[in-house]
């Protein structure tokens, strides 16, 4: 994970920490060169714009050139603009505030690795919050996306919706709501169904779904690998589905970063969990304090 963005910047601050005092014009250099690497980062320009503006206001006046340590403030103007980007020091919580089955609906494209993660996010309340949780597929235009929710639900050891042959995203809702009620389950994950290409059919029935649901969360399941791409198909979900929240697969894939580190500050959402592999235990809580100590190395 950001190897890139790594590289650049401990490359940087090792050679501004062996100058000791830096002039203005040294600061003002440190910051350009910080801006190059988030731009060859793949960081979208008008978050590399905020950040820099916030920088420059923190850098000028004469706390880093008097600083006894300059590189250190250096480091600390970086640091605090990474976490301000990433969306603050601590991470959001999920929200399971509602009368149980809380709904969780999950959208995206295909490939975005949404299944996947719809079983992780189950093995995780499960293993670790104790919750009884239900999943269901509501991908009716593709049968094999159900059977693999099934097979990952068996996987993890959590119940899944039986698959009816012939019913509508919106009539499955409905038996699975009624289902988890009836049985007592504390949380119902919707695997809303994916498409290659952004399509307004789909969009728009994800957005039934999560009127007919009232999901606590809505998520968009994004691959971080797709970069920029990934802003723009979070930017079109939200615009038509009320989205609380991201989850950006392969992170542990993706050497630059640039979907991650502009995500928040693009959309607005919190980035709520990382996919961190393929294992079905790879899901990490979103930590902008983690992630700004691994780029900062
Ligand atoms: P969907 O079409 O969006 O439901 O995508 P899938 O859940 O079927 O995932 C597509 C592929 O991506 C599968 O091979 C997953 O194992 C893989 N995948 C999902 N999340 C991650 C992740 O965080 N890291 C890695 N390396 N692979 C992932």
């Amino acid at each position: 994970m950001f190897d890139s963005l790594n590289e650049r910047l401990s490359g940087l601050f090792d050679r501004l920490s062996g100058r000791g005092v830096l002039s203005e014009k040294d600061v003002d250099e440190a910051l350009r060169e910080v801006r190059v690497a988030l731009l060859e980062a793949d960081v979208a320009l008008p978050v590399v714009r905020k950040f820099m503006d916030k920088a420059r206001e923190l850098a000028t006046g004469e706390a880093i050139i008097k600083a006894v340590k300059p590189a250190d403030q250096v480091v600390k103007i970086v640091y605090d603009g990474l976490i301000d980007m990433l969306g603050g020091e601590e991470p959001e919580p999920l929200n399971l505030a509602a009368v149980p089955p809380v709904v969780i609906l999950m959208a995206g494209l295909q490939g975005s690795g949404k299944t996947t993660t719809s079983a992780k996010l189950a093995l995780r309340l499960s293993k670790f919050d104790r919750k009884k949780v239900m999943m269901a597929s509501l991908d009716t235009r593709r049968p094999a996306a159900m059977e693999q929710l099934k097979l990952l639900g068996d996987q993890v050891g959590v119940e899944v919706l039986p698959i009816v042959a012939g019913q509508s995203a919106v009539e499955i809702t409905r038996r699975a709501l009624q289902s988890a009620k009836l049985q007592g389950f504390d949380v119902l994950i919707l695997d809303t169904a994916g498409r290659t290409t952004l399509d307004e059919t789909l969009m728009n029935e994800a957005a039934e779904i999560a009127k007919i649901s009232s999901p606590t969360e809505t998520f968009l399941v994004a691959d971080s690998l797709t970069g920029q791409d990934a802003v723009r198909t979070a930017e079109a979900f939200h615009a038509r589905l009320p989205l609380t929240g991201l989850i950006l697969t392969r992170a542990d894939g993706d050497a630059r970063g640039g979907a991650m580190l502009s995500m928040r500050a693009t959309t607005g959402l919190p980035i709520k969990f990382l996919g961190a592999g393929e294992k079905i235990e790879a899901l990490d809580v979103f930590d902008a304090k983690r992630i700004a100590g691994r780029i900062l190395g």
